[in-house]
């Protein structure tokens, strides 16, 4: 017998592959990208995406508040429309609650839901409830729009293209490691500041749309998995490798004095820290200059240049202080074998 713990989370995603789900001309894109693509009327197109929050997987009830968990569980979805482009716009979400749970509990997850609803201009649009026998379990399935001419997948990197990240990494890895109970002696700023990245991401939808209309990003993803494993997603749909310069990575000042209490190595867990739902993207060389100055205007949050693209095996390598390159073999998290990392 085969199990999940044996095939793993990518393993699992290969095999239903297999089933070549589209077989219709609609579907511009099925497995392997951020969003489902597909065909709409006058030059658009439809991205559809869907996330699943089980308590005691993604979230403990007594870590976590309620108003997090619904805001977060449409954010990460918003962020996954973010990574085409697109903008986000219908929402239908499925909850499974065991009997005995108190009803405030989840008034509560709705507010925070619609809070996030309301920053983003989606609708929620319907859904399904039904009872668990044990854990909550929340499904969000989000439909957004955009022009069929610039959605920006996965498989676009070229050998030359520049690596560019939003934002800082690694704040909502050292979040969570708090949420876990590492005693780590913190500012109340800080300690706030990356309980907030961890439970309230904030999507790069404006970015991510200015990123697509500027014509100059050739890949594109969120860091749902870490940099490391998201951008071997990149490497893998593009068929190439990627060099990352550890000395570039923007890392806040809070993190970085973090790590320094925790003795932990911050390059190693902004790599591999989950969940910043920042974006991670390509871009031609001699298109940069047009991507950084989109960097501080209108309120964007300014692109860092973290590598470059290069011909080769899908991998991801780290260029360290003395230019040696090594191989980067932490991975992101594989939901069948935690602990044990993806691909
Ligand atoms: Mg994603």
């Amino acid at each position: 017998m085969t199990t999940f713990k044996d095939l793993g989370e990518f393993g699992f995603i290969d095999r239903i592959a297999r089933y070549g789900l589209a077989r219709d001309d609609d579907v511009l894109c099925g497995i392997g990208d951020d969003c489902a693509v597909l065909r709409s009327d006058h030059g658009q197109v439809l991205l559809f995406t869907t996330d699943t929050m089980v308590e005691e997987v993604h979230f403990l009830s007594s870590a976590s508040q309620p108003e997090d968990l619904g805001y977060k569980l449409l954010a990460v979805n918003v962020s996954d429309i973010a990574a085409m482009g697109g903008e986000p716009r219908h929402a239908v979400i499925s909850v499974a609650i065991p009997p005995d749970l108190d009803v405030a509990t989840m008034d509560r997850f709705y507010d925070g839901l619609y809070e996030c609803a309301e920053q983003f201009g989606v609708s929620i649009a319907g859904g399904d409830t039904t009872r668990s026998p044990g854990p909550v379990a929340l499904t969000l399935s989000l439909v957004g729009r955009m022009g069929s001419d610039r959605v920006c997948y996965r498989s676009g990197a070229r050998p030359g293209d520049l690596i560019y990240v939003s934002g800082t990494l690694g704040d909502s890895a050292a979040g969570l490691e708090l949420v876990l109970g590492r005693d780590v002696p913190l500012a109340a700023a800080d300690r706030e500041h990356f309980l907030r990245r961890h439970h309230r991401p904030e999507p790069r939808v404006a970015l991510g749309r200015a990123l697509a209309e500027s014509g100059a990003v050739t890949a594109m993803i969120d860091l749902s998995d870490g940099v490391a494993s998201d951008l071997r997603h990149i490497c893998a749909r593009s068929d190439v490798s990627a060099v990352i310069a550890g000395a570039s990575l923007p890392l806040s000042p809070a993190y970085r004095a973090y790590c320094a209490a925790a003795e932990i190595d911050p390059l190693s867990l902004a790599l591999t820290g989950g969940e910043d739902y920042e974006l991670l993207f390509t871009v031609e060389a001699d298109r940069a200059d047009r991507l950084e100055a989109l960097g501080g205007r209108d309120g964007l949050p300014p692109p860092t240049r973290i590598g470059r693209i290069e011909a080769g095996d899908p991998q991801v390598l780290l260029e360290n202080a003395e230019g040696y390159l090594e191989q980067f073999d932490a991975s992101g998290y594989d939901h069948f074998r935690p602990g044990r990392g993806g691909r």
